[in-house]
């Protein structure tokens, strides 16, 4: 049979928050066989194996065996030992943000990934997020970006300071939409609930003068998670709590603006330019079922990553480095 008609094969290991909600999108996929799931928390297993009628393996061992590829929703600290078992048994993963809890771990990961020949994908869902899709019928060349990430305080996520758990969804997105290295950075924290770093804030300046501001908290009494980017001519402002995109446009008052929902016209000097307010439809779907439709895809071979092992590994280290600037400016 085609591979690409074949229907891949997964598990899922680790069950906790987050994987329940692998389990139900992969056992309701047509293009996938929901092997199992395994986790080492025998109770939660059998919970979540009962509830959406899915195979519990007592050992990882035993459920690679059965599978292709696996998805891996354990506590970050984990990633690394998992992945390498998986990867070693020759599966495909995918592996919840971030990829792993260092740099060097994540490098060992894209070695095995590579003498193995199978993939990884890193669950930077956000990058799938509906609000972001609006964005392609725009020219992005950024040249200020202001981010803000706020949570109220969840245990589920201490064990890595706020840098890696929240700030890291941001860094995955300024990646991607900054066409350039890294210049410098300049970066600061404290600790406000925990021993680790609770709300950090990182100024970023790129080689081609994008500069960046992140600020993410884990200690808000709301959610917040906005993003503005400036640009000649352009300023979009993207709410991903809300799917909400809001674009303004700098035209000449005669240009056309068929998408406008308004416009108001402002003068400087002798010229005379207008500012059209656009709000674009943005598509309705569920970001964690695409993200793992764009994995089981991949794994078929037809469709790519769209947050691969090296973009995972890319937002880590810049996380990374972030989080020591931190450091050390405490002491
Ligand atoms: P959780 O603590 O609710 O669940 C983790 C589960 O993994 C638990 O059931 C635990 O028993 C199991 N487990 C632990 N070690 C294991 C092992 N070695 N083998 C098998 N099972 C093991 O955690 P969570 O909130 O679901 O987070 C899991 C991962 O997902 C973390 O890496 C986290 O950063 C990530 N996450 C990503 C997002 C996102 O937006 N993409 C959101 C939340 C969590």
């Amino acid at each position: 049979m085609n591979k690409r008609n074949k229907k891949v094969s997964v598990g899922i290991v680790g069950v906790g928050h987050l994987g329940k909600h692998h389990v139900k999108h992969l056992a309701a996929m047509d293009n996938v066989e929901c092997v199992g799931l395994y986790d080492i928390d025998e109770a939660r297993a059998t919970v979540i194996s009962d509830k959406y009628n899915v195979k519990s393996y007592d050992s990882l061992e035993a459920l690679l065996s059965d599978c292709d590829a696996v998805t891996i929703v354990t506590p970050t600290d984990t990633h690394f030992n998992v992945a390498s078992d998986c990867l070693t048994a020759g599966k495909h993963v995918f592996i919840e943000k971030p990829i792993t809890k260092s740099v060097a771990e994540a490098e060992q990961l894209l070695t095995l990934a590579n003498t193995n020949e199978v993939l990884i994908q890193v669950g930077h869902i956000e990058r799938l997020n509906p609000a972001l899709v609006p964005l392609k019928n725009y020219s992005i060349s950024p040249k200020y970006i202001e981010i803000q990430r706020l949570a109220p305080y969840d245990v589920r996520g201490t064990d890595v300071p706020v840098v890696l758990d929240k700030m890291i969804h941001d860094i995955d997105i300024l990646l991607f939409l900054v066409n350039s290295e890294v210049e410098s950075i300049d970066a600061n924290g404290i600790s406000i609930l925990t021993d680790s770093i609770d709300i950090a804030n990182a100024r970023i300046r790129f080689k081609n003068g994008t500069i960046a501001n992140l600020t993410s908290s884990r200690v808000a009494q709301d959610h917040v998670r906005k993003t503005k980017i400036f640009q000649q001519n352009l300023y979009i402002t993207i709410d991903f709590l809300l799917g909400l995109t809001e674009i303004y446009r700098v035209l000449d008052p005669e240009e056309p603006d068929l998408d406008s929902i308004q416009d108001v016209q402002f003068h400087y000097g002798d010229k005379t330019k207008k500012i059209v307010y656009e709000k674009p439809d943005i598509p309705s779907f569920d970001a964690l079922k695409a993200e793992l439709n764009n994995f089981t895809n991949s794994v078929k071979g037809s469709a790519t990553p769209i947050v691969d092992g090296q973009a995972g590994k890319n937002a880590l280290e810049l996380a990374s480095n972030i989080h020591d600037l931190i450091l050390e400016d405490l002491h």
